[in-house]
């Protein structure tokens, strides 16, 4: 069973397809059932449909960091930026 920072380590490569798919579906499991994962991996993938625009490029270290974050607080606060 993964965990909330399992999903966000893998959660790039699951959305670029990279996962094999015993992994992958682990990761879609956990989103069926985690609320928090859940918005991440929306977040995320906005994220990389912003960055389509340009040349691919992977996510940067702060980038992940921000990611992780985000797993380990619930959303009661605002997240605005
Ligand atoms: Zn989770």
């Amino acid at each position: 069973m993964l965990k909330c920072k399992d999903v966000g380590t893998n959660a790039t490569e699951f959305l670029s397809g990279a996962l094999p798919w015993r992994v992958n579906l682990g990761v879609v499991w956990h989103l069926l059932r985690c609320g928090n994962c859940r918005l991440a991996v929306i977040q995320i993938l906005t994220m990389l449909r912003a960055l389509r625009k340009r040349p691919a490029k992977p996510p940067t270290e702060a980038q992940i960091k921000m990611w992780m974050e985000a797993l380990d607080h619930d959303h009661s606060g605002h997240t605005h930026h």
